[in-house]
C-alpha cells in the first residue's frame, strides 16, 4: 500500500521491517472522562489501517497504552494530572475513574466497529520500564536532575525536530497558552521523563524511584510500551495531528537517543474532527459522545460511516445535518444490500477482482471513500447477488460497517420494529382515552426492552440500546 508518512511529508509505499509483519502503535485515550466523537475519529481510521494491512495479508501486531498518569492538562509540562482532575469532578479515585473510563472507551470501540488492538497497556503497569529507561537516558548524557524532577536534553539530540520540520520556538506557542515557564529547563523545548515535584502535591499515584517518589511524563509511557512489546523497531506509530508535536516529537527524540538508532518509520496522523465552531473538545459547546448520538436515535456505525466517507488527512466538520445525510444514505445501504438473494452460486473470480480493485482504491493512502465508490460498484454490476453478498463481506472485513446481516437479524430487526411501533400506537390511544396507568405500563415495558421513547410535537420516536 501506500500510506502518507509525516515523517517524510510524502506518501510512500509501505515496506515493513520484516517481511510480512506488522508492528503498529497506537496512542490510547487518556481515561479521565468519555472519549469525544473526535478523538473516536482518529481510532477509527487507525482501526481501517489495522484491518486494511491484514487485508492485504500481513501479519500485524498492535500495541496501545492506556494513560492512566502523568498527562498534564497542557501537552507541555504544566497544569494538573487529568486523571487527577477527573477523579476529583467525580470524588472518586483515579483508579476508579481509569477502570470506569476505560471500560467505556472499549465499549464505545466495540458499537463503532473498531477492535481492540492485540495488546493494550495501562502506563501505571509500566512503571520499572520507565524507571529504566529514564535511568539510561541519564547515564548516557540526554537527561538531567533538576530541582527533583528528571528533565530530557532536547539540546542533545541531532534533530529534534525531525517530525515536524518546525523549530521548537514556533511550536511551543500551541502548548503554551497557560504556561508558566519551568525555571529548571535548560532548554525550552525540555520536557519531563520523571516527576518527584509538580504544584499539585495531592497527586494521588505515586512510586519509588531512584530520583524519589513520584510519577512519570506522558511522553515516555508511548516510548517505553512501544519497545516492551514491539521492539527496538517499529513500522508504524499513529496519532491525531495534535499529538505530532510535543508527545510524537518527543518520543522520537527519547527513543532514538536510548536506543542509539532509527527507531520508527512510518508516523501515520489522523485529522482533526470539528465542530462547527472549531476543534471539538470536551469542556467546550456539547460534549458529543457515542451515547448522546444513540440517544438522538443514531446508529454508531452510520457515524464510521460518515468517517470513511471523507480522507484522513483532512479536517473533518461535524453536524448533524451531515450526520443524519450519512445515516439516511447508510440505512438506504443497507436495505439494498439485504435486498440481496442468500442464494446461489458464488463467482470466486468476481469476488478477487473486486477485492483487487478495494485493494487499489483503499491502498492508495487509506482512501476510504474510494474504497466505498468500489462496493457500490459491487451493487452495480453483472454478478449474482450471492457473488455480491461474498464481495461485499470481504470488503466488509476493513470498512467494519456490519453490512451483511444475516437473514435472521434482518427479520428479527423487522419484528422487534413492528412490535416496539404497535406498543407506541396503543400507548398513544391509551393517552388519547385518558388512560394514564395503561400508557405508563406500555412505557416501562418498552422500557425493559431497552426502548427510550421520545415524545415530541410531532409524535413519538424511540431509541433502543
Ligand atoms: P486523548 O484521550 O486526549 O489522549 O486523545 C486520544 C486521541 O484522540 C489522540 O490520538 C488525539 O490525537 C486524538 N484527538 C484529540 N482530539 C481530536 C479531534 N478533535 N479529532 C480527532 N482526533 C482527536
Ligand atoms: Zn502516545
Amino acid at each position: 500500500m501506500k500510506i502518507y508518512n509525516t515523517l517524510s511529508k510524502t506518501v510512500e509505499d509501505f515496506v515493513p521491517n520484516e517481511a510480512g509483519k506488522v508492528k503498529m502503535y497506537t496512542c490510547g485515550p487518556t481515561v479521565y472522562h468519555f472519549a469525544h466523537i473526535g478523538n473516536l475519529r482518529t481510532y477509527i481510521m487507525e482501526d481501517v489501517l489495522e484491518k486494511f494491512l491484514r487485508y492485504e495479508g500481513y501479519d500485524v501486531l498492535r500495541v496501545m497504552n492506556i494513560t492512566d498518569v502523568g498527562h498534564l492538562t497542557s501537552d507541555g509540562d504544566t497544569g494538573e494530572d487529568k486523571m487527577l482532575k477527573g477523579a476529583k469532578r467525580e470524588h472518586k479515585t483515579v483508579l476508579e475513574i481509569a477502570d470506569y473510563y476505560r471500560k467505556a472507551f472499549f465499549d464505545d470501540c466495540a458499537k463503532l466497529g473498531i477492535k481492540t488492538p492485540d495488546v493494550v497497556e495501562p502506563a501505571t503497569h509500566c512503571i520499572p520500564e520507565f524507571i529504566k529507561t529514564i535511568s539510561s537516558l541519564i547515564d548516557k548524557g540526554y537527561a538531567y536532575l533538576a530541582e527533583g524532577n528528571v528533565y530530557f536534553d532536547t539540546s542533545k539530540v541531532k534533530d529534534y525536530n525531525v517530525l515536524t520540520g518546525h523549530s521548537s520556538d514556533e511550536l511551543m506557542v500551541g502548548v503554551r497558552d497557560d504556561v508558566t515557564e519551568d525555571k529548571n529547563k535548560r532548554n525550552k523545548s525540555d520536557f519531563v521523563l520523571w516527576f518527584t515535584k509538580s504544584k499539585f502535591d495531592d497527586q494521588e499515584l505515586k512510586w519509588e524511584s531512584p530520583w524519589g517518589l513520584g510519577y512519570p511524563g506522558w511522553h515516555i509511557e508511548c516510548s517505553c510500551i512501544s519497545m516492551k512489546y514491539c521492539g527496538e523497531k517499529l513500522d508504524i506509530h499513529c496519532g491525531g495531528v495534535d499529538n505530532i508535536f510535543p508527545h510524537h516529537t518527543n518520543e522520537i527524540a527519547q527513543s532514538e537517543a536510548y536506543l542509539g538508532h532509527k527507531w520508527c518509520n512510518y508516523w501515520f496522523h489522523v485529522h482533526h474532527l470539528n465542530d462547527e465552531t472549531g476543534k471539538m473538545s470536551k469542556s467546550k459547546g456539547e460534549f458529543l459522545t457515542v451515547s448522546l448520538l444513540t440517544e438522538k436515535g443514531y446508529d454508531p456505525l452510520a457515524y464510521r460511516f460518515f468517517c470513511l466517507l471523507s480522507h484522513y488527512r483532512k479536517p473533518l466538520t461535524f453536524s448533524y445535518s451531515a450526520l443524519d445525510q450519512a445515516q439516511a444514505t447508510y440505512d438506504k445501504l443497507l436495505k439494498r444490500i439485504d435486498a440481496l438473494s442468500r442464494e446461489g452460486e458464488v463467482d470466486e473470480k468476481f469476488v478477487n477482482e473486486c477485492h483487487e480493485k478495494f485493494d487499489v482504491a483503499v491502498g492508495n493512502d487509506l482512501n476510504t471513500a474510494l474504497g466505498i465508490t468500489a462496493l457500490y460498484d459491487v451493487l452495480k454490476a453483472n454478478a449474482s447477488d450471492a457473488s455480491k453478498l461474498a464481495a461485499i463481506a470481504d470488503m466488509d472485513k476493513v470498512l467494519s460497517l456490519g453490512l451483511v446481516r444475516d437473514v435472521k437479524e434482518q427479520s428479527g430487526e423487522h419484528e422487534l420494529k413492528d412490535e416496539i411501533e404497535k406498543m407506541i400506537a396503543e400507548r398513544a390511544e391509551a393517552k388519547k382515552a385518558k388512560n394514564y396507568a395503561l400508557a405508563d405500563e406500555i412505557r416501562n415495558k418498552l422500557s425493559a426492552m431497552g426502548v427510550t421513547l421520545i415524545d415530541t410535537k410531532e409524535g413519538t420516536t424511540y431509541t433502543v440500546k
